[in-house]
């Protein structure tokens, strides 16, 4: 069954997730340590320790293994005309990014934002151009820095401790300045938009940008 969810920052957008750290192959060092970006995840923290909340991100993880997955994303989506994937968690196999991408395509009135590291894995990098030459969709390669640091023509998105540190090579997520909500506005949809910077919230996150300025 296919398990949609909403979060109240997206203005009712709705998204396809994954539970955060199990599915991210991306957020780890080599190492094995977290990466700055994925050590204060807002996906490990309050809400989302939940069981109703955690459910159907587990569900999910065996339900896009059915035959007919892709067939029922597409009905789903029927009446969506903007779409998150992966409000937390990441595509961790080629055979889900796979199906992502049929879902892309089978769904051209839908404006798709997948925010995403498995671009660190060069057996993504078919799959993932793919999905960027489509109209109708905005994959942003993120960047594991919580101090703005990017690679420019290749993140699509970067945090940054507070809304002063954006520069302007990027445009400044203002959900902070509206309650945390987009408020209208549809810029990680938008793949005209080359850098989003998210101002860094939350007290695991703070924590981790003061370590960091502290090193
Ligand atoms: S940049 Fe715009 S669309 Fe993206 S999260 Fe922020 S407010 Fe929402």
């Amino acid at each position: 069954m296919i398990r949609i969810s909403t979060t109240s920052k997206l203005d009712g957008i709705r998204s396809w997730s994954l539970q955060a750290l199990d599915t991210c192959p991306g957020s780890k060092n080599a190492d094995g340590s977290l990466v700055d970006a994925c050590s204060g995840c807002y996906a490990t923290t309050g809400n989302y320790r939940y069981p109703n909340v955690k459910a159907p991100r587990l569900e999910n993880r065996e339900d896009w293994q059915r035959l007919e997955w892709a067939d029922d994303m597409v009905k789903a989506l029927d009446s969506d005309r903007y779409f998150r994937w992966f409000d937390s968690g990441d595509m961790y196999t080629l055979a889900l990014a796979e199906k992502i991408l049929e879902v892309m395509k089978r769904t051209p009135w839908v404006k798709h934002w997948l925010p995403t590291r498995m671009h660190k894995f060069p057996k993504f990098r078919g799959v993932l151009s793919e999905m960027q030459v489509l109209d109708n969709v905005s994959v942003r390669f993120s960047s594991d820095s919580v101090t703005g640091e990017f690679i420019e023509g290749l993140h699509g998105s970067v945090i940054v401790p507070t809304p002063d540190h954006a520069t302007d090579k990027m445009t400044l997520c203002k959900a902070y300045a509206n309650g945390g909500k987009c408020s209208g506005c549809r810029a990680c949809y938008d793949k005209s938009v080359a850098l989003i910077a998210y101002p860094a919230h939350g007290v695991k996150m703070s924590k981790v940008i003061k370590l960091k300025i502290v090193a």
